[in-house]
């Protein structure tokens, strides 16, 4: 099982389907785990996928439509029930503060959690954490939405041929990697001669929205890039109208901002009679897009694609 995967929950947009439960995600990143946009029944795909409550982390909801967010009262009071003890921080559109405190009070139990509330407001950095920063851009749709984008910090990649050649080994790697230089074999050796830049994994979250800025500059590079595509292009003035994307949108966001591994998801119910809907979606996306394209399926799990061995672009 890798370490950094998608577990994804549900995929269908306002209605669910017989195949398709309402939206969710959850992000496994090392030991955190981002839960993204609970739609009802989350607890119980959460079950069948295999994940516990004491391994949500973080919380993030894009918007207060109910497919995004009518599975945090069960999830929440799930979390109570099992004493999660530790914090968990939760993230939201600002203006909604008050959905959010009915949503966690929806009924009567016993709130032992430890919840950290971080209402995002404007653009950029959320958190900064050694092993990811997670930022937030403003979407467009018919209330206030934001998106997620979740990046590494940059690093170096240690080339064990260059570490033998300078003679380095065991605990000496350690020490050059936190102190940038040591003497080895008579000569100082730098951490840039024996290692080269690594970039950062990175996972774009993009829900319902219209075409805008904020998509392009949070799918920027990618590795991995979640994006709702509710309609079909010949649906484009309904997901004009109703602030959403539709599958061709999707697959150019992926292309125009260098993205790798585009999973699409969201789906309409109008595409889930027609046993070719989905697969035209798809199709769509990858009319634009020469990336991987993934349609994603209740309870795939996906990995975050292996980081590139290109350097820093
Ligand atoms: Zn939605």
């Amino acid at each position: 099982m890798s370490d950094r995967e998608l577990v994804v929950l549900g995929t269908a947009s306002q209605a669910p389907t017989r195949s398709r439960h309402h939206n969710g995600y959850l992000l496994r990143w090392d030991g955190e785990g981002l839960l993204f946009d609970p739609g009802e029944g989350t607890q119980r795909q959460m079950l069948l996928a295999g994940v516990t409550a004491s391994q949500v982390t973080w919380i993030c909801i894009t918007h207060f439509h109910a497919d995004h967010c009518l599975g945090l009262p069960g999830v929440l009071q799930r979390m109570a029930l099992d004493q999660v003890p530790h914090v968990v921080d939760v993230c939201y559109p600002a203006e909604n503060r008050e959905v959010f405190t009915r949503l966690r009070h929806a009924a009567l139990f016993r709130d032992v959690l430890n919840l950290r509330e971080r209402p995002v407001g404007v653009n950029g950095a959320v958190f900064a954490g050694s092993t990811f920063r997670l930022e937030a851009q403003r979407l467009s749709h018919s209330v206030p939405a934001v998106g997620y984008r979740l990046a590494e910090p940059d690093g170096r990649r240690m080339l064990p041929d260059r570490l033998a050649a300078a003679g380095i080994a065991g605990r000496d790697v350690g020490r050059l990697q936190r102190e940038g230089r040591l003497m080895a074999g008579g000569r100082l050796v730098t951490l840039e001669e024996v290692s080269e830049p690594r970039r950062g994994q990175r996972v774009a979250f993009i829900m319902d929205t219209r075409l805008c800025d904020a998509v392009f500059a949070l799918a920027d590079q990618a590795d991995l890039l979640i994006c709702e595509s509710t309609f079909a292009d010949a649906d484009a003035g309904l997901a004009r109208e109703y602030g959403h994307l539709t599958a061709g949108q999707a697959g150019r966001i992926a292309a125009e901002s260098g993205a790798r591994l585009l999973v699409l998801t969201h789906f309409s119910q109008r595409y889930d009679h027609d046993p070719g809907g989905a697969q035209r979606l798809a199709d769509q996306a990858a009319a634009a897009f020469g990336g991987e394209v993934v349609l994603a399926a209740d309870l795939d799990r996906i990995p975050v694609p292996a980081r590139r061995s290109a350097t820093p672009g």
